[in-house]
């Protein structure tokens, strides 16, 4: 089946395991890759003459999927959506360019300012969403606005209608950002370059850079211990459920050892949460986001 002729195919049951850096989750109902605005919107109007949700999906690097998938189209933006260009001080950027992609456009052009997303492997688009940050920097600090699609058409939102906060944006589930614009600053490519080396020096010395994962699974609690502080306290660094293992690098990740289902993710997730209530009272919020037919329960109940 295909929205329109000459358009990219939709592809049936695709499984979400290929789409996500964690490497779990079973089939999309369907899976299109736009290259163009007409494309995208012309996808999202397929979808909603079936009545089928709409999810936009980046590289997967916050993502845990079903095991049962999920009953909905899952759009990856590729061609002009996933292309960069520089615009004087201007990063014009697809909603699906790679962080990575972004970085070194911006780099070879002598802009600064966006070094902070080297370690950060998702999409320009799903950074608006999550409003992505680190080392003190997010999206929030170099996004001027987005060009967000929905099944209305599409528009232009500026930083302020966006509502970027901790790892939150106002974006609603099924609005796509098809295109991003940041303002970054001119910078020596050698000054960049170094604070690059510099940051992923770092990360690789405290994270699990190797291992298949989806990120930070909690956010930080207002608490003066980080998340992964507070679940390594709780004893949890190398504890496992199934092919899950919560990180024994950062307590605040966990990796697919190899056979990892989406079940025994979420049940590592409702330990920790117990555990974390009950040694801290405190109540982690998750920070990685649930695809398909996947709940938490409760803080302090196990799955
Ligand atoms: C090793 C590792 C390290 C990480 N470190 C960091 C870190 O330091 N800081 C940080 O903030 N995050 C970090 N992450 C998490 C993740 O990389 C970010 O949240 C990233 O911004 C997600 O981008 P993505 O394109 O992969 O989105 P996905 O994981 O594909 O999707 C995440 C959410 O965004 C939505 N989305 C995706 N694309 C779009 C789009 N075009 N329009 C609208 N919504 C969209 C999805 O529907 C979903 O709700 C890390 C992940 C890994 C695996």
């Amino acid at each position: 089946m295909s929205p329109q002729a000459g358009s990219p195919a939709v592809e049936e049951g695709v499984p979400l395991a290929r789409l996500t850096t964690v490497g779990i989750g079973g089939p999309a109902r369907a899976f299109v890759q736009p290259r163009t605005l007409a494309e995208l919107e012309q996808a999202v109007a397929w979808a909603f003459e079936r009545g089928l949700r709409v999810v936009p999906i980046g590289l997967g690097s916050n993502l845990l999927a079903a095991d049962a998938g999920v009953e909905a189209l899952v759009v990856r933006l590729a061609g002009e959506l996933a292309a960069v260009d520089i615009q004087g001080e201007l990063l014009v950027a697809g909603g699906g360019a790679a962080n990575a992609v972004c970085l070194h456009r911006a780099r070879a052009a002598g802009l600064g300012g966006f070094e902070f997303a080297c370690a950060i492997p998702g999409t320009a688009g799903g950074g608006v969403r999550m409003n992505a940050g680190a080392y003190g920097s997010d999206w929030s600090q170099v996004l001027v606005r987005a060009l967000v699609v929905d099944s209305g058409g599409a528009d232009w939102l500026r930083l302020d209608e966006l509502e970027l906060g901790y790892r939150h944006s106002a974006l609603r589930p099924g609005q796509i950002v098809a295109r991003v614009e940041f303002r970054l600053v001119p910078h020596p490519p050698d000054d960049v370059k170094r604070t690059i080396a510099e940051l992923n020096a770092q990360r690789k010395a405290t994270q699990p850079t190797n291992k298949r994962t989806f990120g930070s699974v909690f956010k930080n609690p207002a608490h003066e211990l980080g998340a992964g502080r507070m679940l390594e306290a709780c004893g949890l660094k190398g504890h496992r459920i199934g092919g899950a293992q919560i990180s024994p690098v950062h307590a605040n990740f966990i990796e697919n050892t190899g056979d990892a289902k989406a079940v025994d993710a979420l049940a590592l997730m409702a330990e920790a949460r117990r555990r974390a209530l009950e040694q801290f009272g405190v109540v982690l919020e998750r920070e990685v986001e649930l695809l398909g037919d996947l709940e938490l329960p409760p803080a302090g109940e196990t799955l």
